[in-house]
């Protein structure tokens, strides 16, 4: 998200200040929009970044604990930028949510910066490859041209101007959504490619007529009818992830071109494809623990 939100939202001065670092790992940054109190409510985010006109700055700040980021992925631990999601206000005005990059560690020491609290949300249920992380800015000060600048400005003058089409910024977002579609028929193959191995390996009873064997677990009916829809569902998903992965490069393509006809079909089906398939792979996961007897 951190690499791609500076590919897609900073400008090309940017890029030439921000892309190689990120490539190497010299810059190692997070996503940090969604707040204790707002998450799908982008719109409600309180973080203010407030330009000062008497330094040609922003001064990023949380006006309360509900404005704290919280949960961006490597925030906790790993990282020593952020994309920061706040209102821009200037001259009195608040022209809405956009993004800034602000360096919350120093690179020499790993410390947060002055003004940066940042700490771990703690441990969760799953997902334990990502640690995720809160932060709390007291009165953070970056330059002004580090507002990624690609399709909004401000000028010297601390005049807001619209650049390009702001619908990009949620093309941003649509990315996570796109990874969180392919991630599911990923996740529930690899659990039944788990479970599937248990159950043609793992005998129990004696039950086949004429036979000394135990009966395989697979072959037991009531487990196969538990195992098949998901298997048939796995493939369902896999199917439909390839068309989804192109038809949103041939959005990204087209808005490029500043073409947005594609982005509003785009959201229904990765919105649908979304709930349903994360729906599928937890039900599918836990269907193959729970028929994994003790070993589940
Ligand atoms: C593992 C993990 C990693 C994350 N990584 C990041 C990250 O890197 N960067 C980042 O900025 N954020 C990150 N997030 C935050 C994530 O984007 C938010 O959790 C998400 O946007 C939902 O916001 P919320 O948790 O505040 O839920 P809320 O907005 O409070 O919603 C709670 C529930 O209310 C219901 N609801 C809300 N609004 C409506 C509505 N309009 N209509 C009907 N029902 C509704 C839904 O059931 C929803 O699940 C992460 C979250 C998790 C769990």
């Amino acid at each position: 998200m951190f690499m791609y939100s500076i590919e897609k939202l900073a400008s090309d001065e940017q890029h030439s200040r921000w892309l190689e670092p990120t490539k190497h790992f010299n810059m190692i940054g997070c996503y940090a929009q969604t707040e204790l109190g707002h998450g799908s409510n982008v719109a409600g985010l309180e973080t203010t970044a407030t330009w000062d006109p008497k330094t040609d700055e922003f001064v990023l700040h949380t006006p309360n604990i509900k404005a704290a980021k919280f949960w961006p992925g490597d925030m906790g631990h790993f990282c020593s930028h952020a994309i920061v999601f706040a209102r821009l206000r200037s001259k009195g005005k608040d022209y809405g949510v956009q993004p800034f990059m602000v360096q919350i560690r120093d690179l020499n020491n790993w410390e947060p910066m002055p003004g940066v609290e940042l700490g771990d949300v703690g441990a969760k249920y799953g997902y334990h490859s990502k640690e995720n992380g809160f932060m709390v800015m007291n009165q953070v000060r970056i330059p002004r041209n580090d507002m990624l600048n690609r399709f909004t400005n401000l000028d010297k003058d601390g005049e807001f101007e619209v650049i390009g089409d702001l619908r990009i910024i949620y093309g941003v977002m649509m990315l996570i959504r796109l990874q969180i579609v392919c991630g599911g028929p990923m996740y529930l193959a690899g659990a039944l490619k788990i479970g599937v191995r248990y159950a043609v390996c793992r005998r129990q009873f004696k039950t086949m007529h004429g036979s000394k064997q135990e009966r395989k677990l697979m072959d037991y009916q009531s487990h196969m009818v538990k195992f098949a829809p998901y298997l048939a569902k796995a493939y369902a998903m896999y199917a439909n992830t390839s068309y989804v992965k192109d038809l949103f490069t041939e959005m990204m393509k087209r808005i490029s071109q500043d073409d947005f006809s594609l982005m509003d079909v785009m959201h229904h089906i990765l919105s649908g494809f979304k709930v349903t398939f994360s729906d599928w792979t937890h039900l599918g996961i836990d269907c193959v623990r729970q028929n994994c007897g003790g070993a589940g």
